[in-house]
């Protein structure tokens, strides 16, 4: 089992935020798996904040695409497979005894991303690359060889003890994408997937925050939203709808995203656009009574009370029922009214 503790610094983050370079206390305890091998075959690493999903597609690889069986090693020691790059897979790595296990890692990823400071990476403040370790170096780093490939694991069989795996990298290149790997012992830590909660548009209309990439997407919109909101002819109701940013979500990453937002608006996008800085509006959208209701009371209501301050807009007991490229229809909560 792997113990995320997150030591929620939000509060001090909210003191420590003035220039915007901010470093969130994050201690994770990696107490993956002792090399003890009397635990189960398959292991199932669920993370505590946002929990594990074991994801196996009933896709069939065989079809049309060769699958190779990956040679290994003759060894008498025990095979591990770890699937996934992410906090789980890659603490078991560090921690797993190499001496006693083959060990080989699959993951679509071949980086592991600190998820704390994505938020940061939105708006710049954070550079990607200072928030990525290629999972090359964190394996160089062991004692012994752990092999990694590029791939995602589409279907385990657990009878055979077999994961197939697929690598995504581009077709055009020579060779099968298809392979499979035999263990004795299979880690699955292939985290979580962003849930839409079936709300109509949220997968054509919005942005997740949870990979880099979102962080890289989001950073290049924001700009657009004000490239946009700048050109020549445009109404002021036009401008001002461009430069709305809704954050639908107001527990931990929410709140990191609208407050650096709003830094990196105030602080650095105003001076690049000043002819719009009165259109620029920020708002938070939250369905329980508080933003960050998970959280101590304090806390939240000094988020609160720092929101008011800086003219984020946070509209609590509010739920999202649909999302279309310009408007979001929202259900109060004590009305039973739609808006
Ligand atoms: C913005 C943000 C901020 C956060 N801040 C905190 C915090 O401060 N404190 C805290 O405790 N938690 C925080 N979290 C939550 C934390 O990041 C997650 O709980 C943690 O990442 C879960 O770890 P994991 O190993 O289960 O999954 P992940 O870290 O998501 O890793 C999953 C890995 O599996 C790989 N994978 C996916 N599918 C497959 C497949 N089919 N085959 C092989 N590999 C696959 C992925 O590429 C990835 O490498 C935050 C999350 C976000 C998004």
């Amino acid at each position: 089992m792997t113990e995320i503790l997150r030591i929620d610094s939000i509060f001090e983050q909210f003191l420590l935020r003035g220039k915007r370079k901010k470093m969130r206390g994050f201690t994770y305890l990696s107490k993956v798996l002792h090399s003890h091998s009397s635990y189960s075959k398959l292991l199932v690493l669920c993370s505590v904040s946002t929990g594990g999903l074991l994801v196996y597609a009933e896709s069939n690889v065989e079809s049309g695409k060769q699958v190779v069986e990956q040679n290994q090693p003759e060894s008498k020691k025990k095979r591990v497979v770890v699937l996934g790059t992410g906090w789980g897979g890659t603490s078991f790595l560090k921690d797993v005894d190499i001496s006693s296990y083959d060990v080989q890692v699959v993951s679509p990823r071949n980086y592991f991303a600190f998820t704390p400071l994505l938020p940061s990476v939105t708006c710049g403040t954070v550079e990607a690359r200072s928030i990525v370790e290629p999972v090359r170096n964190i394996i160089k780093k062991s004692s012994g060889e752990i092999q990694f490939w590029g791939a995602e694991c589409l279907k385990i069989d657990p009878e055979n003890r077999t994961v197939s795996c697929r690598s995504g990298i581009n077709d055009n290149l020579a060779g099968h994408n298809d392979f499979s790997l035999q263990y004795d012992y299979l880690v699955v830590a292939v985290g979580a997937q962003v849930n839409t909660f079936n709300t109509p548009g949220v997968m054509e209309h919005c942005h997740f925050l949870k990979e880099v990439e979102d962080a890289q997407r989001i950073r290049r919109t924001v700009i657009d939203c004000f490239e946009k909101s700048v050109i020549p002819g445009l109404s002021e109701e036009e401008r001002r709808t461009n430069l709305h940013f809704v954050i639908v979500g107001g527990g931990p990453t929410g709140v990191e995203f609208a407050a650096e937002l709003h830094d990196y608006v105030y602080e650095d996008l105003v001076k690049i656009y000043p002819s719009v800085k009165d259109f620029v509006k920020i708002t938070v959208i939250q369905s329980g009574d508080h933003i960050l209701n998970t959280f101590d009371e304090r806390i939240s209501s000094f988020a609160e009370q720092k929101f008011q301050r800086d003219g984020i807009e946070v509209s609590t007991g509010c739920r999202v029922t649909s999302v279309s490229d310009h408007f979001i229809n929202m259900k109060v909560k004590s009305t039973g009214k739609h808006v």
